[in-house]
């Protein structure tokens, strides 16, 4: 069985390689953008793969996000029609397609499963991201290949993006510490899940391997959230520092997303973010 893996060198390319070298990873270098079609098609005439992990997106935290609605909205939407809507012309037998808990809609009040996701508009910061996902879900649904769409929660751990412009919160906290001062956008009070990678890619080899297809969707979150805060001091007790708050957007305050049938976690937040640290730190030497 052939595997294929877009986006190989990202935070979850690099996790899943560490498991499963052998399955073929490409990033824009090798095929160049996947927001043209005459590559996607390039890639899959070259590499005839069985499965396809579709992992390449425009990804960022909550300031690239609200900064770049445009390019987030239209280069995943390119990508991910794309790469979807060739599958099966390609005789793909199976795609896993990543979606997000940041495509659910803005309303506390709503109990987050894959049923909710079109109940609502998303959170006004993350749109342009949001609504592309919303369509690949769609699309996913009405292609004759089988889907697995796993909807991961905020991610991290190694190979992160840990710059203070575009990163997601975990490695622009850990950034911030690293340099002295953890200045913590926003009250602190939002509520997330976080996942480690290592975990997630096991999710995603599982998909792979054993699941039959998923098109309803699958959340992969742990159970426990933890609010900014507490995030802040588990990342400021590693460098011996205490957060201090700043004025800035929270996002939505609570996203409590419920946890589909998936692998079990198996990395805890304090221990992954020690490690996370403790590899971020070894970067710089
Ligand atoms: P990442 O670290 O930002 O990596 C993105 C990957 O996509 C890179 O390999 C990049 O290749 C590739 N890519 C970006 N634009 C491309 C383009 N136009 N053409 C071809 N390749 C392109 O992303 P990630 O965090 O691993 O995210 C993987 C998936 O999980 C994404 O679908 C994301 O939406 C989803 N997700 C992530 C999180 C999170 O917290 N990180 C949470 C929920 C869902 P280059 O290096 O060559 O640019």
């Amino acid at each position: 069985m052939k595997v294929l893996v877009t986006g190989g060198s990202g935070l979850c390319g690099k996790a899943l390689q560490k498991i499963r070298p052998d399955w073929t990873y490409i990033d824009s270098k090798i095929y160049g953008s996947l927001t043209k079609l005459e590559n996607v098609q390039k890639m899959y005439s070259d590499i005839k793969p069985d499965v396809v992990v579709h992992l390449a997106a425009n990804v960022g935290g909550i300031l690239k996000n609200m900064n770049n609605k445009v390019s987030m909205y239209e280069d995943n939407i390119l990508m991910n029609t794309f790469v979807l809507g060739e599958a099966p012309r390609s005789n793909v037998s199976k795609i896993v397609n990543i979606l997000s808990t940041c495509i659910f809609p803005d309303d506390p009040n709503l109990e987050l499963t894959p049923d909710a996701i079109h109940s609502g508009p998303p959170h006004s910061t993350n749109e342009g991201y949001a609504y592309a996902k919303r369509m690949s879900y769609f699309h996913s649904q009405i292609l004759s290949t089988k889907v697995v769409n796993l909807i991961p929660t905020n991610l991290y751990g190694p190979n992160d993006n840990f710059s203070l412009e575009s990163g997601h919160v975990i490695p622009a906290l850990i950034r911030k510490a690293s340099e002295g001062k953890l200045e913590v956008m926003g009250t602190g009070r939002a509520l997330r899940q976080f996942l480690h990678v290592d975990d997630f890619a096991r999710v995603i080899v599982w998909s792979v391997e054993e699941s039959d297809g998923a098109p309803k969707g699958i959340i992969c979150a742990p159970k426990e959230e933890v609010s900014i805060k507490t995030l802040a001091e588990l990342v400021g007790k590693e460098y011996g520092l205490e957060p201090v708050f700043v004025s800035g957007p929270d996002g939505q305050m609570r996203k409590y997303a419920i946890p589909g049938e998936f692998p079990t976690p198996m990395i805890c937040l304090e221990e992954g973010i020690a490690s996370t640290v403790s590899w971020f730190n070894g970067q710089k030497i």
